[in-house]
C-alpha cells in the first residue's frame, strides 16, 4: 500500500497545499526558499519546484482578491464623512499593501500547484498541436 505522500493529490488538495506554501505533490516540503523564491527541489519528494514558472499569475490573482476585498471598504470610507480623507486614504493604503504582501506568496503557491497538477509547467520545441 502506498502512503499518502506517494499518491497523486487531487487538484483541490494540491491547491490547498500551495496555499499553505507546501509542496503540491507531497504536502510536506517547503515551497518557497524566501519571500517569493521557489526552492529548487522539494526537500521531501524531490519535485523540481524551481522549474515551475508562475510568471505574472500570482500578482494578478493577488490584485484580483485584494481589490474585491477592499472595494466595499473603499466605498464606505470615501462616501461617508466618518473619517477625514487623508486618514481614509492612509488606512486604505496600509490595508492594500499589507494584504498584497500577505497574499502574494500564497498566490504564488496556488499557481505553482495548479501549474504542476495540470502539467502546464514545461514547453518544448517538439510540442505539436494535436489534430
Ligand atoms: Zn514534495
Amino acid at each position: 500500500m502506498t502512503s499518502s505522500n506517494e499518491a497523486s493529490p487531487t487538484l483541490g488538495a494540491a491547491l490547498v497545499r500551495g496555499l499553505k506554501l507546501r509542496c503540491p505533490k507531497c504536502g510536506q516540503g517547503r515551497l518557497l526558499a524566501g519571500y517569493l523564491q521557489p526552492v529548487d527541489d522539494c526537500e521531501t519528494c524531490g519535485l523540481p519546484i524551481g522549474e515551475i514558472r508562475a510568471d505574472d499569475g500570482p500578482p494578478w490573482l493577488t490584485l484580483l482578491v485584494v481589490g474585491h476585498l477592499l472595494a466595499p471598504f473603499l466605498a464606505l470610507l470615501f462616501m461617508s464623512d466618518a473619517l477625514p480623507l487623508w486618514l481614509s486614504t492612509a488606512l486604505m493604503c496600509v490595508l492594500a499593501v499589507g494584504l498584497c504582501l500577505a497574499l502574494l506568496p500564497r498566490s504564488k503557491g496556488v499557481f505553482i500547484a495548479a501549474i504542476w497538477k495540470l502539467g502546464a509547467s514545461h514547453t518544448s520545441d517538439d510540442d505539436t498541436v494535436p489534430d
